[in-house]
């Protein structure tokens, strides 16, 4: 009989031990990962513990209003309003008016009946894709689709089909297949990021629409990197399309260029009420402090003020002195839409780590990403640019990376 101590001896047994197992296979394959501490920020410049500044070039924050003074002080006026937490789910006692008022703001926005706002945009798709769809169903999605959305097709239980990035025919042939099994109440969903989080292309959002039509299937566009920075006012690439009416789900965050923290989904006002009901991370958690959510009204305001236009024509003319710069030595990304963000693929994983780690020593942060966010050996720096970056800061970081390129051999993503 096993007696406690044997039990304790037994590393199969032991979590510690385990995880220090898997630990060291991530070692092995240059795919482990640490927090990095940040002290302090005052926007594009941040503080860490080896270094008291660097240049920031990997936030989301693409308008630089996570630090503005505007939003600064309405978060300052939500705390003093309504505290600094909401004590409940939304269902219990935690709905309070700035998420009802945010989310008419966001509905308004984006061109929709309604709007339901969430913790992050993570909780926005686990959330709403399984309350939407479940086993029988089908879920399609772009390969290169976001890991939250990937995460909620399979917690609906949906059969899961993907599509290689932006191809069209294989979309259309997933289409004409969804219902062979379950038959005409089969529902489709159809997923897609608009701008790609780690290429920063987009998707053709006309032609997949007229697809999920011509087939009876709905769509979600997640707009987390195109909202507050593309179309008119920054309403995202399904506004700039004039697509609004025929996107079943506008899915976007408000923690990258709106600068604060949640998610949302616009969308009808049938679906939300739905949502309401069927959504368990809405349901079964504390709603966002109604702090956040006054704070994210502002910023929706922001978007939409001559302020919002002059950030966003800063962060595109960064873009333009970008590319301008590395044109020379990269054969640098350059879409014909504009993305805040730049791949710099290196493709090997240690090498994109020991690329990141030497651009850091000259004082500019440019994280690796690795598998699994991105596919092996397609490891890259995610360069992104934020309307906060000074045309200095640019013409640095790219005179280090011109240095890097040839030792370290940096090659980059084509067109
Ligand atoms: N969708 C996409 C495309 C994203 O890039 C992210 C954030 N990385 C999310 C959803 C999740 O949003 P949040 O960070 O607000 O949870």
């Amino acid at each position: 009989m096993r007696t406690d101590a044997s039990m304790d001896n037994d590393t199969s047994h032991n979590l510690t031990h385990a995880s220090q197992e898997a630990l060291e296979h991530l070692q092995q394959q240059g795919l482990r990962r640490s927090l990095r501490r940040v002290l302090s920020t005052s926007g594009a410049e941040i503080a860490l513990p080896q270094r008291d500044s660097v240049i920031n070039f990997s936030s989301n924050d693409y308008l630089g209003l996570a630090t503005s003074e505007a939003l600064k002080e309405a978060m300052r006026e939500g705390v003093d309003r309504f505290g600094v937490g909401s004590g409940a789910s939304r269902l219990v006692c935690g709905n309070y008016a700035p998420h009802e008022d945010l989310e008419a703001a966001l509905a308004s926005y984006k061109g929709a009946e309604a709007a339901l706002a969430f913790t992050s945009g993570y909780a926005t798709a686990v959330g709403t894709i399984p309350a939407l769809v479940g086993p029988g169903d089908v879920v399609i999605l772009d390969k290169l689709s976001h890991a939250s959305l990937i995460d909620a097709a399979k917690l609906s239980g949906a059969t899961i089909r993907i599509f290689p990035h932006n191809h069209l025919g294989k979309l259309e042939r997933l289409l004409a297949g969804a219902r062979e099994k379950g038959g005409a109440s089969t529902r489709v969903l159809v997923v897609t990021e608009s701008i790609f989080s780690m290429d920063g292309d987009a998707a053709p959002l006309a032609e997949i629409i007229a697809l999920k039509e011509k087939h009876g299937a709905w769509l979600l566009v997640d707009e987390a990197h195109a909202v507050g920075v593309l179309g008119p006012q920054g309403r995202g690439l399904v506004a700039s399309l004039g697509l609004e009416k025929q996107v079943e789900l506008q899915m976007g965050t408000l923690s990258k260029a709106i600068g604060v923290s949640g998610g949302y989904v616009a969308t009808s006002s049938a679906v939300r009420d739905l949502l309401i009901n069927r959504a368990r991370s809405l349901i079964y958690s504390t709603a966002p402090p109604p702090a956040v959510a006054w704070t994210a009204k502002h910023a929706i305001s922001l978007l939409q003020s001559a302020e919002g236009e002059a950030r966003r024509e800063k962060l595109w003319a960064n873009k333009r002195l970008l590319l301008s710069l590395l044109g020379g030595t990269f054969t640098a990304q350059t879409n014909a839409l504009p993305a805040a963000i730049l791949p710099i693929i290196i493709g090997d994983e240690e090498a994109a780590v020991q690329t990141s780690a030497a651009l850091l020593e000259a004082g500019h942060l440019i994280p690796a990403i690795r598998y699994p966010t991105v596919s092996r050996g397609a490891a890259r720096l995610r360069l992104t640019l934020s309307a906060i970056h000074e045309a200095g800061q640019i013409e640095a970081l790219v005179a280090c990376l011109r240095r890097m390129v040839p030792q370290l051999g940096i090659a980059t993503h084509g067109a």
